[in-house]
């Protein structure tokens, strides 16, 4: 099986890109990954001073850096502006979420961010609308 990244829904295997809300399908390992980091992070970063990095138009992007900055072993923590209110609302008005990562390394974690951006692997498919 293969799931939608952005709303979370389950697709057989040959489907690429999410009919709904375009986002990228993950495979199965890919997907069951994020729900273990996401779950990992949310206990890990209990007790640390956070701050928010930048802002990110959909989940694929903010795995991207997720994983950057976790190589080089920065706290990063990803809010999202869908878990936290209102259907969705925020969602049109702010974009889908942000980065947050430890306060001590904000600075390097933004220079990471900006490297990143400036070299951007094929842009993500999500426009970062909210599905209905
Ligand atoms: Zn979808």
């Amino acid at each position: 099986m293969k799931y939608c990244a952005e709303c979370k829904t389950e697709y057989v295997d040959d489907v690429t890109f999410c009919p709904d809300c375009g986002g990228e399908l993950l495979d199965e390992a890919a997907w069951q990954e994020m729900l273990r980091q996401i779950d990992q992070q949310q206990t890990k970063l209990q007790g640390i001073k956070m701050a928010s990095a930048c802002s990110v138009s959909g989940r694929v992007e903010a795995l991207q850096i997720q994983v950057i900055l976790e190589q080089e072993q920065i706290p990063v923590f990803i809010r999202t502006f869908e878990e936290t209110a209102y259907d969705g609302l925020f969602v049109t008005q702010k974009g889908w979420g942000e980065i947050w990562v430890a306060e001590g390394r904000l600075e390097e974690a933004r220079g990471i961010i900006e490297e990143l951006r400036k070299t951007p692997p094929p842009p993500p498919p999500e426009d970062g609308q909210t599905p209905q």
